[in-house]
């Protein structure tokens, strides 16, 4: 159900300690210069809504703002600090315990999001025994491209699945491959060794992390598939999960 939707006695009576509430979240931030600000967004919100068929679970409005300030020297960025998310999620699942429900889920669109996630959700859970979870449906499909190898921001991947779901709003003539070499065996973006960087630091400084050159709308199509069934699968595990708790 979209829990906007309801009406508060309705709330009152459908969103129970079974209820799984969900909350999606992007980013709205440079994407190359082929798509657009919204592409995180969009493709969280299309995860999202095509998950109505499991059982109990409540969709919350999609947070269109993320933490994107590797982004920010690009216009048209709009970038929440640390701190800011940090409160902002924790509200959001202040209310959601206010409701009567026990789970909630972050569904992430958003990979400058995830260290911020992690975080609430472990605090959410200490300080209201909240059960928190955190779930990146892109972890369906990154790393298994066989056209872009890296893949990383604005590539084949993400640049087909907006074809697939918006394509009014790419440009593909405008689609640059950039490839930056890996800095080393441990450190890059990819690398085992965590560092602070900006997505203008790495080849080109087009923003563009990857190979959209060969981006298609029936790829989309696919890896927006499996991203659904990944996300429909975690959702699925994490209600059994919580009702053990
Ligand atoms: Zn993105």
């Amino acid at each position: 159900m979209i829990l906007s939707n309801l009406t508060a006695p309705e709330v009152a009576e459908r969103v129970g300690p079974s209820t799984v509430v969900v909350q999606p979240i992007g980013a709205t931030e440079q994407h190359g210069p082929h798509l657009p600000l919204c592409a995180d967004a969009l493709v969280i919100e299309g995860v999202a809504s095509r998950l109505e068929q499991v059982a109990d679970i409540a969709l919350l409005p999609t947070l269109a703002y993320g933490k994107s300030n590797e982004h920010e020297w690009c216009p048209g960025t709009i970038v929440l600090s640390t701190t800011t998310l940090i409160g902002v999620l924790t509200d959001i699942g202040r209310s959601v315990h206010r409701m009567g429900a026990r789970t909630l889920v972050f569904l992430n669109g958003h990979g400058g999001n995830n260290a911020v996630l992690s975080t609430v959700a472990r605090d959410l859970h200490v300080e209201l025994g909240l059960f928190t979870y955190v779930v990146h449906p892109f972890l369906a499909y990154v790393g298994t491209s066989t056209i872009d190898p890296l893949d990383f921001h604005a590539g084949h991947s993400e640049t087909s699945v907006v074809m697939h779901l918006a394509p009014h709003l790419v440009h593909p003539d405008r689609a640059t491959a950039n490839m930056p070499d890996a800095p080393g065996r441990h450190v890059g973006l990819e690398g085992t060794v965590d560092m602070g960087w900006t997505s203008r630091e790495f080849g080109d400084g087009s923003g563009t992390i990857g190979d959209p050159t060969a981006a298609g709308e029936a790829d989309g199509e696919k890896i927006m598939d499996q991203m659904v069934r990944y996300a429909a699968d975690c959702i699925t595990e994490i209600a059994a999960h919580a009702s053990t708790r």
